[in-house]
């Protein structure tokens, strides 16, 4: 089958990569000249662990080739595949559907036979209508349906939720277009994927509601963690006893300094304003937003504490700023909020990230980069885990109070314990949802 994947972001690169590796024949496509050259030239434009050696293999196998020109690639395609960005749109918190038109009027002109236009990116209820609406005013007589497919990827597992997902969603109108879609992803039926057919709203539907839920689930062990720093108990106990209901289930119940990402801040916002414009206003989603805007705040207040109330000319070493361990996206990033307001309160920082610089650095202006913890930790007057990278879970912790001033540590995603601290001399240690000491 011959496919085209339009955008060649985190969504469009992997998914384009893994559908040559099922054996089909896709170009992708991107407007972002740089992206492009940098993958002629075989390079990967983003971090995804593996996306490297698979991208390789199907560019060698001649499955994957890319292309700045959407005409090429979509001529001859029987599906065309829309991954373009949906950031939210300013002011008002919808999805900024801008790039999915721009995509569908020029895949319009493209056409060459019957095809499917299918939408990968999330997308809120009815825009697929409004896609199919697009190409058929900018092409009459194009012969097409719409998909939609929305992706549940997770980036640092991307390659792994590809190919072996929960489930995938497929929306669809007619049995011509179900059939296109079973065609594409017969190589996961066959090995017993659950794909489920459904209609294009309840497609659209599903993609927000997972998000949402699951940015709920955070935000709710999250408070849940504020209440058990002010009343003794200890939220990775809480966690684990709740988890082990297997009503529950013990995923997305670790507490942290909020959630942050290039999913679910706007798409959590989308679906409230989805709901206002429907005038079924989205309350619970509402207060998760609100909500995990006070924890990235609360972060904040942390860190003052145990600097002593102020973090003016301390030197700080913040550790991970990317929004996850093993991604370099920085969109959203709960280290957006926290660093800045450590900077403005007159703090020297200093970063360590294994992939983050790259976006980091214009993203967090006056804060220094640092290769190496030992170096970033020496003379420092506290040490605060952002992100929770395999590199920062087992690090020398008596090496680094040896050479910090005053050796304090924020741990925001509860990596060590108080014990650890306080076994490598730590004076102060505090973490999320569990007593502090110092
Ligand atoms: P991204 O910003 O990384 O990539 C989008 C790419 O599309 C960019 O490279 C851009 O240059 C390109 N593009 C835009 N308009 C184009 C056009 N007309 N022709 C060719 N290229 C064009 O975005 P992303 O993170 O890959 O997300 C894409 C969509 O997938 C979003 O709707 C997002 O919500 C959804 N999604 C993302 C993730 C994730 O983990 N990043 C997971 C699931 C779903």
């Amino acid at each position: 089958m011959k496919i085209a994947m339009i955008g060649t972001g985190y969504v469009g690169l992997v998914s384009g990569v893994c559908f040559s590796d099922f054996g089909h024949d896709v170009v992708c496509v991107d407007k972002d000249p740089k992206k492009i050259e940098l993958l002629e030239r075989g390079e990967v434009p983003i971090y995804e662990p593996g996306l490297d050696d698979l991208m390789a293999k199907n560019v060698a196998a001649g499955r994957l080739s890319f292309t700045g020109d959407l005409k090429t690639a979509v001529d001859g395609a029987e599906a065309v595949f829309i991954a373009v960005g949906t950031p939210t749109r300013r002011g008002d918190g919808h999805a900024d559907l801008t790039y999915v038109m721009a995509a569908a009027a020029e895949i319009a002109d493209a056409l060459t036979g019957y095809a499917v236009i299918v939408t990968k990116s999330t997308v809120p209820v009815g825009t697929n209508r409004q896609v199919k609406k697009t190409v058929h005013k900018a092409n009459p007589t194009a012969e097409f349906d719409v998909a939609s497919n929305p992706e549940f990827l997770r980036e640092g597992a991307a390659i792994d939720d590809f190919m072996r997902p929960d489930r995938v969603v497929v929306g669809v109108q007619n049995d011509r277009a179900a059939e296109v879609m079973n065609q594409i992803y017969r190589p996961l039926y066959l090995r017993d994927f659950p794909i489920m057919t459904t209609d294009l709203e309840s497609a659209e539907m599903i993609k927000y509601a997972a998000n949402a839920f699951l940015a709920t689930k955070i935000t709710f062990i999250n408070e849940i963690a504020a209440l058990c720093e002010r009343t003794g108990a200890d939220v990775k106990t809480v966690s684990q006893g709740m988890g082990l209901d297997g009503r529950i289930g013990n995923k997305f119940l670790h507490a942290g300094p909020g959630y942050g990402g290039s999913c679910f801040p706007k798409d959590t916002q989308a679906l409230a304003r989805m709901g206002q414009d429907h005038s079924m206003p989205m309350q619970l989603t509402e207060t998760v937003i609100k909500v995990n805007d006070e924890i990235k705040r609360r972060m904040i207040d942390k860190v003052i504490d145990l600097c002593g109330g102020s973090v003016n000319g301390k030197v700080i070493a913040v550790l991970g700023v990317t929004f996850k361990p093993n991604t370099d996206d920085m969109r959203d990033s709960p280290s957006l909020t926290i660093v800045p307001a450590l900077v403005g309160g007159g703090a020297k920082v200093r970063i360590v990230d294994p992939q983050g610089r790259r976006e980091g650095e214009a993203l967090l202006p006056g804060a220094n980069w640092f290769e190496d913890v030992y170096k970033a930790t020496q003379n420092a007057d506290a040490v605060v885990i952002l992100t929770e990278w395999n590199e920062f879970r087992a690090l020398d912790l008596k090496r680094i109070v040896k050479r910090m001033t005053t050796p304090v540590m924020a741990d925001l995603r509860n990596i060590y314990s108080q014990k650890d601290a306080k076994r490598a001399g730590f004076l102060a240690y505090t973490s999320v949802g569990r007593e502090d000491y110092g």
